[in-house]
């Protein structure tokens, strides 16, 4: 009965003719059409800036000017008669930041000016990683598109949520070479409705029951649409090397570019083996697999508790002992939201334990327990990376800056992550250079969607740009108050508009939706 729905649904969308005809026409002359600004935009002259053109090139001094959604002019400018004219001196001024893992799938839809993203300097939230998308993706952008966004947004085909459309409740074994057709057909029409490619979550619940084969066959279809395979490989724990290899099969045999999401390595029994993990991945590009990853800049993970036992055996006391110890044990662990339990939160599962009197193992299970019967899982924060690592990943050219984060995530690299890395691993761990640390944030990204228009400073680029202090940018968000905004992002301006402005939001919400392409899509009903 899905299965009807489904297809009545794509039905649905089908017979509205006017609908279907003005989204493929549009599709077709996106770039040609006026971009439909939502605000009055004018001309305007930023001048006495440090430019970090997202290249990755030194700073220099240059004046920019904006026309409409555009950046016109760059050089030694002078004020036209009755521009307005931004004083940027001390500041630096850089393309807006593209944030290809974010989790704000749901919360743009009640909070669509997003103020913890363009606090950050985003300025385009990529949404459906890690296997989960909206669905149908046509349905969730047009809403998207009457909300009129603050930054913004592109999205990615889950293949968890096509899998759940084509095998409902019955997903816990291998799909059938009949269901597997039916899911490629879905990548299909998903990459018609401008999906940027196939996201997997291969550590999770649905996605984690389908093999390698399944992951190509998709991910063919994706190829042959020019999308792109980003993934939360099967295990980021003991077989981590074991998941990287799949990953790498996976875009060599489809041949298709892929981004490993929120690269890590995170248990005891892999920590300090970045080297040897970076080398697995540098002889596959050398083969001419087309790999980059993101990372976040935080030593602690945010997921579901059943993540912590791969093989499945959530109440096999042995399993769950190894899993514990595998992260350093129980104090590792913090519960951040609990449904069945709201008191939980905060607490680390050591300490619940301590609480109940019972082992830690024990109150593992009952979590287990208490969450299933409630249809839910608890959410928890696990500290279980190294710093070395994180550098080792964040010092290589393909690694770049993605936040796993989005708007009111429990963990702070949802308000933090790229101000973070801009003081924290920039300034002052010297990890990185300023040009560099950018180029991860803005030309990297865009470079891993094939979009030319955004994420660098250029005439004739978007005018998706952000201006701040690189003596005083530093993320403030916590693991007790993950939303508290940073400090040092002065403006930011999407497509133009201003809408960040000295610690506020204007509440403009220029966002647009973007396309494959990465230039603004419209869907009119
Ligand atoms: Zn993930």
């Amino acid at each position: 009965m899905r299965n009807l729905s489904l297809f009545s649904e794509f039905a649905e969308f089908c017979s509205h003719r006017s609908t279907a005809v003005l989204f493929v026409s549009i599709v077709s002359f996106a770039v040609l059409l006026p971009l439909f600004p939502q605000q009055k935009s004018s001309s305007f002259l930023i001048v006495n800036a440090q430019l970090a053109d997202g290249t990755g090139a030194p700073l220099r001094k240059a004046n920019v000017r904006i026309v409409l959604n555009h950046i016109a002019e760059i050089g030694d400018l002078q004020p036209q008669k009755d521009e307005s004219v931004v004083d940027a001196k001390g500041l630096v001024l850089a393309p807006g930041f593209i944030d290809i893992h974010n989790h704000s799938t749901d919360g743009l839809l009640t909070d669509p000016l997003a103020e913890t993203q363009i606090a950050q300097g985003i300025t385009t939230v990529v949404q459906g990683p890690d296997g989960d998308s909206p669905w149908p993706l046509i349905a969730w952008i047009r809403t998207i598109q009457q909300l009129h966004t603050a930054p913004n947004v592109a999205v990615f085909a889950g293949h968890a949520t096509i899998r759940e459309q084509v095998m409902h409740s019955d997903y816990k074994r291998v799909a059938t070479p009949q269901e597997i057709q039916q899911m490629e057909q879905l990548v299909g029409q998903a990459m018609n409705q401008q999906a940027l490619g196939l996201s997997s979550g291969l550590e999770y619940e649905i996605g984690g029951y389908s093999n390698t084969a399944e992951l190509i066959a998709m991910c063919k279809v994706a190829a042959a649409h020019h999308g792109i395979y980003m993934t939360h490989i099967r295990d980021e724990a003991d077989k981590s090397f074991e998941a990287l290899h799949e990953e790498i099969e996976i875009g060599e045999s489809a041949h298709i570019p892929v981004e490993h999401s929120h690269i890590k390595l995170g248990t005891v029994g892999v920590q300090g083996k970045a080297a040897a993990y970076i080398q697995v991945i540098e002889n596959a590009r050398k083969r001419g697999v087309d790999f980059m990853a993101d990372c976040y800049p935080y030593d602690a993970w945010h997921s579901n508790l059943k993540v912590l036992v791969p093989d499945k055996q959530y109440e096999n006391s042995q399993t769950v002992r190894k899993a514990l110890d595998d992260v350093g044990g129980a104090s590792r662990i913090t519960i951040t939201e609990f449904k069945p339990n709201p008191s939980y939160s905060g607490h680390t599962l050591a300490n619940l334990a301590r609480a109940a009197h019972v082992s830690d193992v024990d109150m593992f299970i009952r979590l287990i327990r208490e969450g299933d019967a409630a249809q839910t899982e608890a959410s928890i924060i696990c500290q279980s990376m190294i710093e070395s690592d994180i550098k080792a990943f964040y010092q290589q050219p393909w690694v770049m800056v993605a936040s796993d984060g989005g708007i009111g995530a429990s963990h702070p690299r949802g308000a933090g992550t790229f101000p973070r890395v801009l003081g924290l691993y920039v300034r002052e761990k010297h990890w990185l250079t300023l040009p560099e640390a950018i180029r991860k944030m803005t030309f990297l990204p865009a470079q891993r969607l094939n979009w030319k228009d955004r994420g660098t400073l250029r005439v004739g680029s978007f005018a998706d740009i952000v201006l701040f202090n690189p003596d005083t940018v530093i993320d403030n968000a916590t693991y007790t108050n993950p939303t508290a905004l940073p400090t040092g992002i002065e403006k930011v301006w999407v497509n133009g508009i201003l809408v960040w402005d000295n610690g506020k939001p204007t509440s403009a919400r220029p966002g647009e939706f973007l396309g494959t392409n990465g230039t603004p899509i419209q869907i009119l009903n």
